[in-house]
């Protein structure tokens, strides 16, 4: 599809102090990532806490100043953080955050929160028309029955369609889904993600969904990128990514994942990855995977591995150097 939302080496190294005589140093949470999210398409970011996911969510909703890196909305390079361009794409790159509670404010009806939301995007009308096909979209009616309960009177399901809602309020093209079910009831979320997809076909949304949850990945993602220490290692199509998986890292995190009668590999459940994340402050140089990587070469602690193509599907890649060409190095 088309293309919305395009970040392209987008880096964030968050200043720290630490280490002899708390010298200034920087964490490097997102380095060098590259993003693409289509009309009518769900890019799934997965990978481990401390990846570097939520950051890489918050610099494209610009809630982050970015350290260096390009972001741009329909091709057109988004640089300001203030003004009339800055509001306008707030309005078209809507964020769901993990926790409806928290994004939900506990004194205030559902109604409140919705016809503010309206409001702010100057869609309230003089009725209720606005707010009851809000709820319709995301399943709550009749509106009647939610709009004048405060958050805490729904479930955790509910909460979480109220802010989808919310988020639905300023007609966005592009929505930021930052482990929006994770919270929840493991029974409720698959209810949840279907509501998404059904959205995303419907109003033609470009979706990034972030998880911790390969499988999950696989059933509701076009394509999927996966992150190690604040990096893209791998990316591709959905099912060749789960299926196939290249990176090293990929292959133990599917063989680790909770529920193997969900993903491929036979090895499920025996192996995990081993090892904790690099330190992010000031990383050494080679594939950070290296320390925790069974296929270590000597090269992988000097040299970053690039990008590389794998196998014969369009557009899958890995950054490992088990994928350079013979005799390359
Ligand atoms: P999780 O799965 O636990 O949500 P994540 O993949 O979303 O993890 P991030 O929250 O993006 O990871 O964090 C990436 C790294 O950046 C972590 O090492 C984190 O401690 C660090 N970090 C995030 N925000 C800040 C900040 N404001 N200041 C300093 N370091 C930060
Ligand atoms: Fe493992 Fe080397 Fe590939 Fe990194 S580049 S994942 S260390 S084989
Ligand atoms: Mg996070």
């Amino acid at each position: 599809g088309d293309t919305v939302l395009e970040a392209v080496g987008l880096t964030k190294h968050f200043p720290v102090r630490g280490g002899l005589l708390r010298a200034r140093r920087h964490l490097h949470a997102v380095d060098d990532v590259n993003v693409v999210l289509r009309r009518g398409h769900v890019t799934a970011m997965v990978g481990e806490s401390g990846s570097g996911k939520s950051t890489v969510a918050r610099l494209l909703a610009q809630l982050h100043p970015r350290t260096s890196g390009e972001i741009r909305l329909h091709g057109e390079p988004v640089s300001v953080r203030s003004g009339r361009s800055f509001r306008a794409y707030c309005r078209r790159v809507q964020m769901v955050f993990q926790d409806p509670f928290a994004s939900l404010n506990p004194v205030h009806t559902i109604r409140y929160h919705l016809t503010r939301a309206l409001r702010i995007h100057g869609r309230m009308g003089k009725d209720d028309t606005a707010l009851e096909e809000l709820l319709a979209r995301v399943q709550l009616s009749p509106a009647s029955r939610y709009l004048d309960k405060f958050p805490h009177e729904l479930s955790g399901g509910q909460r979480q369609r109220v802010a989808i809602a919310r988020a639905l309020a300023a007609d966005p093209e592009a929505l930021l889904a930052d482990e929006p079910v994770s919270m929840l009831d493991v029974s409720i979320r698959l209810g949840v993600l279907n509501l998404l997809r059904d959205l995303k076909d419907r109003l033609d949304l470009a979706i990034l969904y972030i998880t911790h949850d390969i499988a999950s990945a696989r059933y509701f993602a076009d394509e999927v990128l996966v992150m190690y220490a604040g990096q893209v290692v791998e990316g591709g199509d959905s099912e060749t990514v789960t299926q196939n998986a290249a990176h090293p890292y990929t292959r133990l995190l599917i063989a680790s994942a909770p529920d193997p009668d969900r993903i491929a590999g036979k090895a499920a459940r025996e192996e995990e990855v081993k090892g904790e994340p690099p330190s992010l402050i000031d990383p050494p140089p080679g594939c950070r995977f290296h320390p925790r990587c069974p296929l270590a070469m000597p090269r992988c602690r000097t040299q970053a591995p690039p990008r590389l193509p794998v196998g014969d599907q369009d557009g899958h890649w890995a950054a490992c150097w088990l994928y350079a060409a013979e005799g390359a190095g």
